[in-house]
């Protein structure tokens, strides 16, 4: 029989697969291959493919019936390369199984080490290596590993809370310790890891209901099922939404010949970024534990020795670096990393164990960066000539610009305030907020609206949804490569790690400063600068990061292959001048009711409330030439401020009673300008309540009843125009009508529209004023007839908030309160109104592009919606032939690298980096 081939062999001078076959084996198997055809010393082993993983879920969790033939088969390759057999008592091979997914998922995954060791090899391995010890020590944690993942997790065996077996083996650990006056697990002989073995093996029957499998084939069976499961485990599931990676990927299993970075002085296990993940600067920079499993290093509890000087810091400034302790060692693993580097073109993230002095490379990965480290190392390896320009854009991901552009601490005002504590410089840029010391309360504090800052002994998977939540994280423990430090610094998150003078006494909420009788208690305000890792018990002044003369180098590549314009959504002449200065070509969202919201809006609010309070329509266009005035020079001044680049006024969209005073002192002054008695008022506004007002008489309903509205509008933008023009500028308007359903609203306008031009042309003695005259798409209806309205418009923007409110039937005010719910049932896989629902909502903006451009084929597309910040829909909407996208300002950055980055993934070049 034919069957799919779900095993592949690496090991020895040639592997099965390699880097190219991420999809199939997984970013770690798919390495593993290439380093080992690169000729680096790798432990032979198995990449289980990521499809086996999804047949098993296929098959209601069982797996496929050839693929334990084909391990078998395999693992005969394996024994003959290491030159030791599975399950062999005289000379046993131990395997580790490791989940590898498409894109890294760090530390959400579950992973069985020592797997192979039962009563059976345990005296072989110790005769093998006199090593007790050693063997002990490795058997007490595949007890507790495969206790915990394949007997507690993946079995789905709920345990009260705090009282899980793993815990529960921990406290047996330390107590151990403690009656033996134990501090460090270094000085647990071999008889005391031995019973210790046995005692866990009676806690694991007695807690779990069934014995620890003393079988070597049944270990390594249960490992690699319980790391499909664990693709579905809560911490991968919660990841996976966070980053936006599909369920449907599955995970491929490594099943690796284990080396031992325990067996005594002459073994060792590090990481290491082959440049500086959090700079970018061209070092090598890793940590490493002499005597230790890898666990251990990013574990975060003992600290690790820096691997060479350019790694020493506060922490760790006292400790042997690796260059001085094993020269020779170091520098083979120096000649890797350039070899690595030249083959990946790329920094990558290094594990590596010594055993007993020979150097084995356990994994390679594109390395975690910050936004900051991206920037940097794209522009330098353009400069090395490692990559070509399509790369660089590729290797910054839009969302990391972001924080280029974050906040960081104001310096004058750092300069005056002390550290409280100090601590590794994790993540970038800085955070204020007040403390909280869990996840969960980081979630509910945020969702209160407070900016919280997450202080935590070491975080682990469990927290990342807190982290997300997070203004900033601080831990007490931990390396630059901890859990925190990763998960923070793929983000972008300010994160500072391994503070140790912190005693986090979680219990009480509070966290002791060592050597002083300070504490740090819930609610409390610090200031984080991520930078330097300093942590301030102050609130520090924050200010936007200098211009970055790289970024705007790099910028201007990035222009270089974008083909789809970019615009801004700004309401005022400051904002478009930010959004201008971050390279927005124009307005595509320019919000005529925001002049009544905020700074300066007292007098405005005030005459349009006049407005729509009046009774009669004497009344309201008095009240309308009162604001037209405040109407004009607003415009006026966005006009100028994107002088020579196009400005989309939208006419105005609020259902009015909206602007309706509800205050007794502003109903009161209202009544008396417009002569009334206070109930008047009262009642005026009563009749404009709505039972569904986002669905009621707002966007082009309001100038079809009230045409005098659009009037003015229109009259300020033309006039405003005029006068620039005369003025010797060079505006560039664009009306747009919002909430249309049908080309006769829009007809309907046009009469208006075209009246007032003539007015104003005769008024000013401006013979032409150029300008466009289009409209929203945010009514399904509009998308279906997009081949009628585009006779009559010249533009169309798609406000795919309305559009996805009204397709999905989900009011974008109430969403809120069950979104999650969705989400969590995995019924949406994402927001639609963050990212373009692309299967129903993409739809219907395809259709509507499709129509409009059959009638008029030179239309203009762009789309003002949230989502055209977002970098997917951008890749979306470039997909779609949108003429532009239009965001917020800081967005502008992101939405011209997403832009570029689509355009060139469409000639087939990609990179993924998560
Ligand atoms: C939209 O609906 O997408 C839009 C941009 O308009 P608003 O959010 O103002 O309704
Ligand atoms: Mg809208």
């Amino acid at each position: 029989m034919n069957h799919k081939k779900y095993v592949y062999y690496f090991g020895g001078e040639k592997a099965e697969g390699e880097a190219t076959m991420k999809n199939l084996l997984g970013g770690k198997g798919a390495n593993l291959a290439e380093m080992v055809n690169l000729g680096l010393p790798v432990p032979a082993g198995l990449t289980v493919t990521t499809e086996a993983c999804t047949d098993y879920y296929a098959n209601g969790c069982t797996l496929p019936e050839s693929l334990m033939p084909e391990v078998w088969e395999g693992m005969k390759k394996v024994e003959q390369e290491m030159g030791m057999l599975y399950g062999d008592p005289d000379n046993p091979l131990l395997m580790s199984c490791r989940s590898g997914a498409r894109a890294s998922m760090p530390g959400m995954m579950d992973t069985v080490l020592n797997v192979g060791l039962c009563s059976a090899t345990i005296p072989g391995l110790i005769k093998k290596t006199g090593n007790p010890r050693f063997v002990y020590d490795s058997y007490r944690r595949l007890i507790m590993m495969y206790a915990d993942v394949v007997m507690e997790k993946s079995e789905g065996v709920e345990l009260p809370e705090g009282r899980g077996i793993r815990r529960q083996l921990d406290e047996m650990l330390d107590q151990y310790k403690r009656s033996k006056g134990i501090s460090v697990d270094t000085d647990l002989t071999a008889d005391d890891l031995h019973d210790l073995a046995e005692a866990f093996k009676v806690r694991v029957h007695e807690v779990l209901g069934k014995p620890f499998p003393d079988d070597a084939n049944q270990q390594l069976i249960g490992s690699i099922m319980a790391v499909f499961k664990s693709w579905n485990g809560k911490k991968a599931v919660s990841y996976r939404r966070i980053e936006g990676i599909p369920d449907d990927w599955g995970t491929a299993v490594n099943v690796q010949a284990m080396v031992f970075g325990n067996m005594g002085d002459s073994s060792a296990t590090g990481v290491a970024f082959t440049r500086n993940p959090a700079t970018g600067d061209d070092i090598f920079y890793g940590e490493w534990l002499v005597n230790a499993q890898g666990e251990d290093v990013v574990a975060g509890i003992r600290t690790p020795n820096p691997l060479n000087e350019d790694t020493r810091n506060e922490q760790n400034k006292h400790l042997p670096s690796m260059q001085d302790l094993m020269p020779e060692i170091y520098k083979e693993l120096d000649t890797y990393r350039t070899n690595l580097e030249k083959s990946f073109k790329d920094m990558l993230d290094i594990e590596f164990t010594i055993q007993e002095g020979r150097l084995f490379m356990l994994q390679c990965r594109a390395g975690k960066r910050t936004g900051t480290a991206a920037l940097n190392m794209a522009m330098d390896m353009l400069g090395e000539g490692l990559i070509d320009e399509p790369t660089a854009v590729l290797r910054v991901h839009p969302a990391q610009l972001d924080e280029l552009l974050h906040p960081i601490c104001d310096p004058a005002d750092e300069k005056n305030a002390t550290p409280l504590v100090k601590g590794l410089p994790a993540g970038p840029g800085a955070a204020v907020g007040r403390v909280v010391f869990t996840a969960e309360d980081a979630v509910k504090w945020n969702r209160k609206g407070e900016k919280v800052i997450l202080l935590r002994e070491e975080t682990n998977p469990e927290d990342v949804e807190g982290m997300r939540a997070a203004e900033g994280i601080l831990t007490a423990r931990g390396g630059m490569t901890s859990h925190a430090a990763l998960v923070a610094r793929g983000w972008g998150k300010c994160c500072i790690v391994g503070a140790g003078k912190l005693h986090v006494e979680e219990g009480k909420k509070q966290a002791k400063i060592e050597g002083t009788d300070q504490y740090i208690r819930e609610g409390d305000t610090l200031t984080l600068n991520g930078t330097k890792g300093h942590v301030y018990d102050v609130e520090i002044k924050l200010m936007d990061a200098s211009e970055n003369p790289r970024f705007k180098t790099f910028m201007a590549i990035v222009d270089k292959y974008r083909t789809m314009g970019v615009r801004t959504n700004a309401d005022t002449p400051a904002d478009a001048q930010v959004a201008r200065d971050f390279g927005a070509e124009g307005i595509g969202l320019f919000r005529t009711e925001h002049m009544f919201y905020g700074e300066g809006s007292d007098q405005p609010l005030f005459l349009l409330r006049k407005m729509i309070l009046s009774n009669t329509r004497e009344e309201r266009q008095s009240a309308l030439n009162e604001l037209y005035p405040y109407v004009k020079k607003d415009i006026k001044e966005t006009l100028l401020a994107m002088d020579t680049l196009p400005v989309t006024f939208r006419l105005l969209d609020p259902p009015l009673h909206e602007f309706v005073p509800q205050s007794t002192e502003k109903q009161t002054e209202v009544a008396q300008a417009l002569g009334l008695t206070l109930e008047a008022v009262v009642k005026r506004g009563e009749l404009l309540h709505e039972s569904n007002p986002m669905m009621g008489h707002r966007g082009v309903r309001l100038g079809v009843t009230f045409p005098e509205i659009s009037e003015m509008q229109v009259k300020a933008i033309f006039e405003a125009t005029a006068e620039l023009l005369k003025e010797g500028h060079n505006p560039v308007p664009e009306i747009m009508v919002p909430v249309t359903c049908d080309v006769s609203e829009l007809d309907f306008t046009k009469v208006i529209v075209d009246r007032v031009y003539k007015q104003v042309c005769e008024a000013t003695g401006v013979d032409v004023i150029d300008y466009k005259y289009g409209t929203m798409i945010e009514i399904p209806r509009a998308c279906l007839m997009a081949d009628q309205i585009a006779r009559s418009t010249e533009f169309f923007s798609f406000g795919t908030n309305d559009l996805t409110q009204m397709t999905f039937g989900f009011s974008r005010d109430d969403i809120g309160g069950f979104m999650n719910d969705y989400l969590d049932n995995k019924m949406l896989p994402v927001d639609p109104f963050q990212t373009i629902d692309f299967s129903g909502v993409g739809q219907l903006v395809e259709m509507a592009v499709e129509r409009g451009r059959a009638t008029r084929p030179d239309l203009k597309v762009g789309i003002c919606g949230e989502q055209g910040g977002d970098p997917e829909s951008v890749e979306f909407c470039y997909k779609t032939g949108l003429t532009y996208v239009s965001c917020s300002p800081y967005r502008v950055p992101i939405a011209r690298l997403a832009a570029a980055q689509a355009a060139i993934k469409s000639e087939g070049k990609s990179y993924e980096l998560k």
